[in-house]
């Protein structure tokens, strides 16, 4: 008999995936956590039914989360993941030259566990010497560290549950606080097709904190209408204005240096969203 695994992204569509093998499923006590492995994307992390990663499209995601902040800043020693618990942030953030320490910050120590007993390739660098992998709410560790970081990565689930305060003003207060005097954080703002609001409040919200901000756009074929968006806040280097040249050569597959700019140049219904 056929497994399937369907998503309802929306009241009215989905996303549909023939199933090969489920690995594991639990709840914890933030989320039902499944671990399956797919025939098209192969293996799957779905948290409280909604995909979060999977091995054939995740290089997007996580490349553009860390590289266009950490390439946008000059100099970056200490970034800051909340969520992530997959660890393919991290993996991104220590391929980075400068990067001497990279914090991971994750709600629930189950996701890090599993992915690292299913998900190697995406949670190999959790254990290098450079990470420090703290298991708490993410809200709190960032109102404890002032004047920290150079960049903050927040790789969140959707705003549901523990994550709703990840997309809130007075977090985004806090990550100014938290990051040193020209630092640059970068938040997942979801679907451009599907959460135009989310996306109006973020982009207001970082506006009004940051001297700059920014939104870029990339295609991730597993999250919903496969077309996503990150905000970026900045306190002093604009991302349109990076050095290409200056961008250090990396072993990526969608990041480039082209793309580092390519990916602000918003489509007119993108850009209208934020005007
Ligand atoms: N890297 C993934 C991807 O490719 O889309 C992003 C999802 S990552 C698994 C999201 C994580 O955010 C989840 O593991 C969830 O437990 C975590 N999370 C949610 N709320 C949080 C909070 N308040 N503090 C820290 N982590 C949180």
């Amino acid at each position: 008999m056929e497994l399937w695994y369907t998503e309802y992204q929306t009241k009215n569509v989905g996303i549909t995936c023939k199933v090969k093998q489920t690995y594991h499923t639990e709840k914890t006590q933030y989320q039902d956590i499944a671990l399956i492995d797919t025939e098209q994307f192969g293996k799957m992390l779905v948290l409280d039914g909604t995909v979060q990663t999977t091995i054939e499209d995740e290089f997007v995601y996580h490349e553009m989360i860390s590289h266009v902040p950490l390439a946008t800043h000059k100099n970056p020693k200490k970034a800051l993941v909340i969520g992530g618990g997959d660890g393919g942030a991290i993996r991104e953030i220590i391929k980075h030259p400068t990067i001497e320490k990279a914090v991971l910050c994750e709600i629930d120590g189950r996701v890090i566990e599993i992915a690292k007993e299913y998900l190697p390739e995406i949670s190999c660098a959790l254990t290098d010497e450079k990470v420090e992998v703290i298991v708490d709410d993410g809200i709190k560790y960032v109102n404890q560290h002032k004047n920290e970081f150079d960049v903050i990565m927040i790789d969140s689930t959707d705003p549901v549950g523990p994550a709703v305060g990840l997309f809130s003003k007075e977090f985004y207060k806090a990550i100014y606080e938290c990051l040193k005097e020209d630092g640059i954080f970068v938040a997942q703002t979801e679907s451009p097709f599907f959460h135009k609001d989310l996306i109006r409040n973020a982009f207001k919200n970082v506006e009004s904190i940051f001297p700059i901000a920014r939104l870029y756009t990339c295609a991730i074929p597993t999250y919903p209408s496969g077309y996503w968006s990150f905000t970026m806040g900045s306190k002093k280097y604009d991302p349109l204005e990076t050095d290409l040249d200056s961008i250090p050569k990396l072993d990526t597959k969608y990041y480039c240096p082209q793309i580092h700019k390519a990916v602000f140049a918003l489509p007119k219904f993108v850009s209208d969203i934020i005007k």
